[in-house]
């Protein structure tokens, strides 16, 4: 994907909800009878694994892309209770969202991260990488764990396929109830960050043109600030887009 002439990717991700699929094909209702224009979005909707072929057979169409919100990191069967990238892709997918703040806590390591980045790829699909501190400190050390998340994650990568990933930066201080986004000069200065750091891994060309997204408490009143003043190529969306309404009006905002 490259970020020259791209469109803003606006991925919802929403996380273990809803609790039913009834509820789920509710929300989904809502947004297919949304009107907003595509013209310079790529919206990307995340649903749990379980209710993906419902979702996607029911409303798969020009105006919604489907992406997983985890994937196992090889296609053994032997993977009790796992998904492969197989299964997503026969269902629909084309992003799969990796590495993410929550599964992150739940023990998921940089290199299991970087593991499951090549699979995605190998299968032809495209990841949504996510990076992020847990807290900022006064010295700066937070910027060297973002950098060590990125070297890390990304070493497995053969070169020639840096440029098929997205970059989300969402740091979990930003993330879930009770938090606020970051600050737009901040998120700013963290894609530069990122951008320097992609340049001196990969090169100028490959490194400037992987596009970095911006993930934490994104809702209708900041979305607009963020892509102008945060210069970052796209938005991921939790709590936000668990509300079918709350999602088409950030939709309605960006278009
Ligand atoms: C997320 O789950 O990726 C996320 C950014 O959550 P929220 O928007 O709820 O902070």
């Amino acid at each position: 994907m490259k970020t020259t002439n791209m469109k803003k990717l606006i991925v919802a991700n929403w996380k273990m909800a809803p609790q039913s699929l009834d509820e789920a094909k509710k929300v989904f209702s809502v947004l297919k009878r949304a009107k907003f224009s595509t013209k310079s979005l790529r919206v990307v909707v995340c649903p749990p694994s379980v209710y993906f072929a419902d979702i996607v057979k029911n409303y798969k169409g020009k105006t919604f892309l489907f992406g997983a919100q985890n994937v196992y990191v090889n296609n053994n069967e032997a993977s009790t209770g796992e998904i492969s990238t197989d299964m997503v892709s026969d269902l629909g997918a084309s992003f799969v969202i990796v590495g993410h703040a929550e599964r992150r806590m739940m023990g998921e390591t940089n290199e299991i991260v970087a593991n499951k980045l090549a699979h995605v790829i190998e299968a032809g699909l495209t990841p949504i990488l996510c990076v992020g501190e847990k807290e900022r400190d006064s010295q700066g050390l937070y910027l060297r764990f973002v950098e060590q998340q990125l070297i890390e994650c990304l070493s497995v990568l053969d070169k020639n396929d840096v440029h098929k990933i997205v970059i989300a930066y969402e740091p979990l201080w930003a993330m879930g109830a009770g938090h606020t986004a970051v600050d737009n000069r901040e998120i700013h200065q963290m894609s530069i960050f990122i951008k320097k750091i992609l340049v001196s891994q990969f090169g100028r060309k490959i490194g400037m043109e992987i596009p970095i997204i911006y993930g934490g408490s994104v809702d209708a009143d900041n979305c607009a600030g963020i892509l102008k003043e945060g210069e970052v190529n796209g938005l991921l969306i939790g709590r936000a887009s668990l509300n079918p309404y709350t999602f088409v009006d950030v939709l309605k905002k960006l278009s």
